[in-house]
Order: structure tokens, then C-alpha cells, then sequence
């Protein structure tokens, strides 16, 4: 049997690797590096892809939410809502920018931002609410949106593990996640189910006058060549990594459904296990796309099962150790430790395993049996 790694790119590379080998020899042969045709050809594509008006590249998904926030003209102080239990990213261009994080804890079975809990948290500070869309899976958007136009609020969705999910309304229609909120952000970091091979993002919006902003401050606030209206930043996809993206954009569904084979499988061998809570998916099966597969251990013995893997020479992941109001950097922003209950629960009971596109039955049955094994 193949080794078993967390992701396996160079498996998925070895794949596609004429076609991408080609689409960066045409870029390096054109020396076109900095914005080059390749990049507007890849932002069209994926425009098309997720059904959105405009794509923004950037170089990275953490400068997306941070020119994501720039655009809305916020002044320093202003609250953001967001989650407490996600990568580091979104509490940090909070605050970066001068502005106040008002941080909410989750859904116990999705780990996504708890609905329920925003309205009460809501001042006349309040200006945006940053929904993580995390594991793969949507954010309760409905619920979400509905606060945010009843309180005049703007919603930036990170959709940095999500793309190609589908979110679906109580009227049962269904809608791209990234494509709901006023704003969307997203990542091609290279283990991110669309990433490239180096750094990499983008940003969505449906709002013509936000795109032209951004766009604006995504090239030093310029609008016009070397007039600054404004302080900008410089965030660029290259050309390469459009290139690599433009390729592997047409293989996502193909390897979504990948992902969604391999929980299915997963799912299916953890049957029975009472210890074992399966990834909770919160309406049809494609909503989910896995970006993690996560795994609640209902009876304390998550840290075994961690080194039972490890002695197996199975790789594991612990998403996340701590939400953000234990965090050195941030929990001194934080009035009340005593608002995280679920985050302190679920930290202690989330494993993630193996997950990407290349993994064969074989491995899945493996890890399965191997865990199985651990609790009988
Ligand atoms: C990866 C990730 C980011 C940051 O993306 P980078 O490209 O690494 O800056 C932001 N938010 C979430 C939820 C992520 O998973």
C-alpha cells in the first residue's frame, strides 16, 4: 500500500502534470509573469464556475478578507463578527485594521458560527459579520443574511475551505457558496481543494461598485496609473499560478466528489462505533466537500486515539487546538472567557483525517480499521 499523507499533491500533480507542465512552459515562454492573459482568462473561468460577477485575484486568502474589510469604509473601533474557531486569519485582519472582533461560538455539530447567538451580540458598532465556512461546509447563510439585512450589516463569507459547495435555501434552492454574502474570500493555498503550487486568492462579489474598489486597492489604490486615491496594498496572482489553476479549476467537481467518495467510504466503516461521531452534514450530501474530514471522539480519549495513529504511521490533524479567545495573540481582546463553552468542548474531541483526492479504498479501510481497533 501507497504511503498515507495528509494530502497528496504530488499524487494529484502526476495526474495533470502534461497539461500543467504545458499551460507553465506557455507563461515562461512569454515572460508575462505580473498580470498576464493567463490570469484574466482564469478569473472568467471562475467566474463562470461559481456564478458570481466578479472575480478579484490576490495573492493570498488572508489579503482577501483584509481588502474585503478595506472596502467597506469601516472606521477603527467598528465590530466585526466572526467566529471563534477557525485558522488565524480572520481575527487577525480584524485587527489589523484597527477595528473590534466580536467573536461567537459554534454549532456543535458543524463547528461553523452559531446563527443563533449573533443577534444578541449585535451593538450599534456592529458593521459586518465574517462566516467561516469551515471543514467544506456552509454556514447556516440563510439565517445569517437575515440578520445582516435587518440590522444594516454587510457579510464577508471566507469560502477559503468551501469552493464548490453548495449551500441550499429553505425553499430548497441551491446557491455557491462565496456567492451569498455581500463579499466573498477564498484561498489557493496548495492544500485547499482549488490550490495552486505556491500562494494564492481571490475575491467574489456580485456589487460592480465594491469590485471596482477592490480591484483599486488590491494595485496600491490606484485607479488610474500612478494616481493614489487611496492606501492600497499589493496583492497579485501570478501569472504562473493562474496558469496552474486555469487547468486545475476544470478537475474540481471531479475532485470534490473525490473527497465525498472518501467520507462516504469513512463514514459507512465508522457505523456502530458509539465513541465515534461522524462529520454532521447539515442538508444534502453535496453540500459538504471536505475540505477536512473530521471526526468528534465522544469519550475522552482523543489524545489516545492521536497516538494509536501515530505508532500506525497514520497522519493526523487536530483543527483546532484552541479557539481564538485562548489565544496569546487575541484573548486579551476578549471581555468573557465564559462565552465559548462548545468551542472548549469540541477542542478536545476533533480529530481530522486523511483527506484528498487520491486516496484509495484500500488507505481508507486501513485508517478505518486502524481506529476501529482502537476502541474494541
Ligand atoms: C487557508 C485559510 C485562510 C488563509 O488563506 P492563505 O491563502 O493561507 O492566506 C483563511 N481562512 C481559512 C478558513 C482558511 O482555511
Amino acid at each position: 500500500m501507497k504511503k498515507i499523507n495528509m494530502v497528496d499533491l504530488n499524487g494529484q500533480y502526476r495526474k495533470i502534470r502534461w497539461q500543467v507542465n504545458r499551460e507553465m512552459k506557455k507563461v515562461i515562454n512569454t515572460s508575462s509573469f505580473i498580470n498576464g492573459p493567463i490570469v484574466k482568462e482564469f478569473q472568467s473561468n471562475l467566474e463562470k464556475y461559481i456564478d458570481v460577477r466578479h472575480v478579484i485575484p490576490c495573492a493570498n486568502g488572508t489579503d482577501a478578507l483584509q481588502i474585503a474589510l478595506m472596502a467597506l469604509n469601516l472606521e477603527k473601533g467598528d465590530e466585526v463578527i466572526t467566529t471563534n474557531f477557525s485558522f488565524a486569519s480572520t481575527i487577525e485582519v480584524i485587527l489589523l485594521l484597527g477595528l473590534k472582533p466580536v467573536v461567537i461560538d459554534i454549532d456543535p455539530r458543524t463547528f461553523n458560527i452559531n446563527p443563533n447567538l449573533i443577534q444578541d451580540k449585535i451593538t450599534d458598532k456592529t458593521k459586518a459579520i465574517i462566516p467561516v465556512h469551515l471543514f467544506g461546509q456552509s454556514c447556516r447563510m440563510e439565517e445569517i443574511i437575515e440578520i445582516a439585512n435587518k440590522n444594516n450589516l454587510q457579510v464577508i463569507e471566507d469560502n477559503a475551505q468551501a469552493l464548490g459547495s453548495k449551500f441550499k435555501f429553505s425553499n430548497s434552492q441551491k446557491q455557491m457558496s462565496g456567492t451569498i454574502g455581500d463579499i466573498a474570500t477564498t484561498s489557493f493555498f496548495p492544500s485547499k481543494n482549488l490550490g495552486c503550487y505556491g500562494d494564492g486568492g481571490a475575491i467574489f462579489t456580485n456589487s460592480d461598485n465594491l469590485a471596482y474598489k477592490m480591484r483599486g486597492i488590491v494595485n496600491h489604490g490606484m485607479y488610474e496609473r500612478y494616481y493614489h486615491d487611496e492606501v492600497g496594498v499589493n496583492s497579485r496572482l501570478d501569472s504562473i499560478q493562474a496558469a496552474i489553476l486555469n487547468v486545475k479549476l476544470k478537475y474540481l467537481d471531479k475532485y470534490n466528489s473525490n473527497r465525498q467518495e472518501a467520507a462516504s467510504l469513512y463514514n459507512t466503516s465508522f457505523e456502530g462505533i458509539d465513541e465515534i461521531e461522524v462529520p454532521f452534514v447539515e442538508s444534502d450530501f453535496d453540500s459538504h466537500v471536505y475540505h477536512q474530514y473530521t471526526l468528534k471522539i465522544n469519550n475522552g480519549k482523543r489524545d489516545e486515539l492521536a497516538n494509536h495513529l501515530q505508532k500506525n504511521n497514520i497522519p493526523f490533524g487536530i483543527y483546532y487546538p484552541l479557539g481564538f479567545h485562548e489565544q496569546k495573540a487575541y484573548k486579551q481582546e476578549f471581555v468573557s472567557e465564559n462565552d465559548f463553552p462548545v468551542t472548549n468542548k469540541i477542542k478536545e474531541q476533533v480529530i481530522s483525517l486523511p483527506m484528498h483526492t487520491e486516496l484509495s479504498k484500500k488507505q481508507i479501510k486501513f485508517i478505518s480499521n486502524t481506529i476501529i481497533g482502537f476502541f474494541e
